[in-house]
């Protein structure tokens, strides 16, 4: 469903080089899970970030169902990004905007007629367990109910595939056990494919189906759960 193939990212600021890739390849097969994992500095941002072309490659290819992303023009990939859902760390709600208004968001982009909207975004609602707070402003919600906010508004697109940057980092244990077991849920209720990326290894130990550790850079490891954390 998703695949990077031999991907390399150079940034060049001021006249320092940084290779935050180098050669990465990893296939994520459709309806499954898989997680990047490694330490801070170690590429797992440029990489899910290279997933939509949000960072550019400097050379690789990127396919997403099937379509070569990296070989698109701009309005086909604007096309393409609405199969790939995201979500962030910091949640990106818009403030000024009721938890509604924030679902409804991407569809009131889209054009999508009111009363469908409505339907829309109630049954999102229902999804993600917030439709008490549909009228509450984000400023009013805790850390994991932002999250099932975010979750809900990039679901609203009906992506097939989600990318998930350190989706669970800002929050406490419990609220980040409760976002894993939506997001698993999400997966396995909508058959959507997860990448996530996390540098907490008890994330992937309890939703992935795969895992690929990056460090420097590089994919050095890559297996099952078990395969990688069975190691002496
Ligand atoms: P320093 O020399 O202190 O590292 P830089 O200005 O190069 O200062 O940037 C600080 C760090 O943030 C560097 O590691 C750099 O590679 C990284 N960086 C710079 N710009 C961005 C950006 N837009 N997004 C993410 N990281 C960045
Ligand atoms: P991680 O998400 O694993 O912490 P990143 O992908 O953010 O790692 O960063 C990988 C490397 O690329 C780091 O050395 C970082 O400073 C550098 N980097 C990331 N974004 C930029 C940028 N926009 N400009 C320059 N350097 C960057």
């Amino acid at each position: 469903m998703i695949e990077l193939k031999d991907i390399t990212k150079v940034f060049r600021h001021k006249n320092r080089i940084t290779t935050a890739l180098s050669g990465v390849s990893l296939y994520v097969p459709k309806g499954k899970i898989v997680g990047v994992i490694g330490e801070s500095g170690a590429g797992k941002s440029t990489l899910i970030r290279c997933v939509n072309l949000l960072e550019r490659p400097s050379s690789g290819e990127i396919y997403v169902d099937g379509q070569n992303l990296t070989q698109m023009s701009e309005s086909q990939l604007a096309k393409a990004r609405r199969n790939i859902g995201m979500i962030f760390q910091h949640f990106n709600l818009l403030s000024s905007r009721t938890v509604f208004d924030n679902i409804a968001f991407p569809l009131e982009l889209d054009k999508t007629p009111k009363s469908e909207i409505i339907i829309r975004v109630k049954e999102l609602l229902k999804l993600v367990g917030l439709e008490e707070k549909a009228n509450d402003y984000p400023s009013k919600l805790s850390g994991g109910q932002k999250q099932r906010v975010a979750i809900a508004r990039t679901l609203a697109s009906n992506p097939k595939v989600l990318l998930c940057d350190e989706a669970t980092s800002a929050l406490d244990p419990a609220t980040t056990r409760s976002i894993l077991s939506l997001l698993k849920e999400i997966n396995k209720r909508l058959d959507i494919t997860i990448l996530l990326i996390t540098h907490e290894m008890d994330v992937v130990k309890e939703i992935c189906d795969e895992v690929a550790v990056i460090s420097d850079g590089q994919l050095i490891e890559q297996g099952t759960v078990a395969d990688i954390f069975s190691h002496p």
